[in-house]
């Protein structure tokens, strides 16, 4: 028997993983296709959040040059932006789970079943993996466990190309964050949900640009993300002259929070860990495996315990009452800028981004306390627009119950 079993080997399984071998545990894992595995994904993120766990070494790009463009202005966002060589992303979890003398197993998680002190987890060949505890990492549409149903569930979603362009689609060395210009739309087209761009200048004359929503329910279909980035790249007259990858991005940004009382834990995708007003998550997993996994090896010490005790210790860590209510003030901004038409989102990024840079980074890394977190929305309210500031005093109205839920947590 083991002492913890990892379900999924994406960025949030390895980064559990891996932590839960630094804590001493005796830690297996079950994936389709156990590491080495291709993540295809193109993950991004802040430097500075790297740079206090000094990861830094795990980036491949790094761009000082890093702009937003909204409500007719170019900001500079003098804030380093970088993107993560996965491979080396993954070997990081994989030296540390290789360490702990981790053992992967391949298969698919189909059922569990939860004994008095440990869980058992069967696939449909017939394998079955027993452990103190079960982490489940299988992403947004987890394998074991239970999440309650939501109506209007809203996706990131974004077409992209890394690729070679008859003219640079941005300024040389450049990232940029969001270019909410919408120039090359008809009237008819700035009327559907906003849509913005996202790239970064690759070197040697390389390119990735995507044309994303950042959440939408229905989710911004991929045909319609890839008309508008053709169109916004043919406005400026670039053409596309060559396709290295293209990369479909699809997520749920606000889905439920899993039931507490189960006995296994999630982890990542599949404990809702997506941050739900920028869609952010990397960062987050490799802030918070080492305290979850410590959560876990410490409760398993009790060898009677069973696995819903020690499941019960690691979610009252992962969302305990203060991470639960910021992630209801987070909901009610991803509400407020679904309804935002365009010029008043564009209105939004425009205030947001002329915050103290320490308070708009610690927003979207979500470092900050629950207070710290209103204050700064109090800063921003009396900071921004007549328009802005309208249109969230009907939200704070019709979406009173997540403010509510931000204050009874
Ligand atoms: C295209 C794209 C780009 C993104 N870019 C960024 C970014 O720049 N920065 C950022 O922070 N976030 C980004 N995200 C958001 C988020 O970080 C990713 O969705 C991330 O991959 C989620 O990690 P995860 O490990 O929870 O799930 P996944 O990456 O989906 O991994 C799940 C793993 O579980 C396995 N699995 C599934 N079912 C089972 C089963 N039944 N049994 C066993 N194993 C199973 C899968 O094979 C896989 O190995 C992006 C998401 C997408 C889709």
């Amino acid at each position: 028997m083991f002492d913890a079993l990892v379900i999924g080997a994406g960025p949030a399984g390895l980064a559990i993983a891996a932590a839960l071998c630094d804590a001493g545990l005796n830690v297996a894992g079950l994936a389709p296709v156990p590491p080495p595995v291709a993540w295809l994904n193109t993950y991004g993120i802040w430097c500075d959040e790297l740079e206090p766990m000094h990861l830094t070494h795990l980036l491949s790009h790094r761009w000082q040059d890093s702009v937003a463009y909204a409500a007719q202005q170019t900001i500079a966002l003098q804030r380093e932006y970088g993107l993560f060589d996965n491979t080396k992303l993954q070997n990081y979890f994989l030296e540390r789970c290789d360490l702990g003398k981790m053992v992967w197993y391949q298969g698919i998680a189909a059922a569990v079943e939860h004994l008095a002190n440990c869980s058992c987890v069967t696939t449909p060949e017939g394998t079955a993996l027993s452990a103190r505890i079960v982490i489940d990492a299988s992403g947004h549409n987890p394998a074991l466990l239970k999440k309650p149903q939501r109506d209007r569930i809203a996706y990131q979603a974004a077409y992209g190309i890394v690729g070679q362009f008859s003219a640079p689609p941005i300024e040389s060395q450049q990232f940029v964050l969001m270019d909410y210009r919408a120039d090359h739309l008809s009237p008819d087209e700035r009327q559907a949900p906003p849509t913005f761009l996202y790239a970064m200048d690759l070197g040697n004359d390389v390119f990735f640009v995507e044309e994303t929503s950042l959440a939408n329910s229905p989710a911004v279909p991929f045909e319609v993300l890839q008309q508008r980035l053709e169109k916004r790249l043919a406005f400026r007259g670039v053409q596309v002259k060559e396709v290295q990858h293209v990369e479909y991005c699809l997520f749920p940004m606000n889905l439920p929070l899993p039931s507490f009382d189960q006995a296994a834990i999630g982890f990542g995708g599949a404990a809702s860990m997506v941050h739900p007003a920028s869609g952010y998550m990397v960062g987050a997993l490799l802030r918070r495996a080492p305290g979850v996994a410590k959560t876990i090896a410490h409760a398993i010490e009790n060898l009677n315990d069973p696995p819903a005790s020690i499941a019960t210790s690691a979610w009252q860590i992962l969302w305990s009452n203060d991470e639960r209510r910021k992630r209801a003030l987070y909901l009610f901004g991803l509400e407020n800028l679904m309804r935002f038409d365009e010029q008043t989102l564009q209105a939004f990024f425009a205030s947001f981004f002329q915050l103290p840079r320490s308070q708009w980074s610690a927003f979207l890394a979500n470092t900050l306390s629950t207070p710290e977190m209103m204050q700064m929305m109090m800063h921003f309210f009396g900071h921004t627009t007549n328009e802005v500031r309208w249109n969230l005093m009907r939200s704070a109205w019709s979406d009173r119950a997540l403010l509510w839920d931000a204050l009874v947590i």
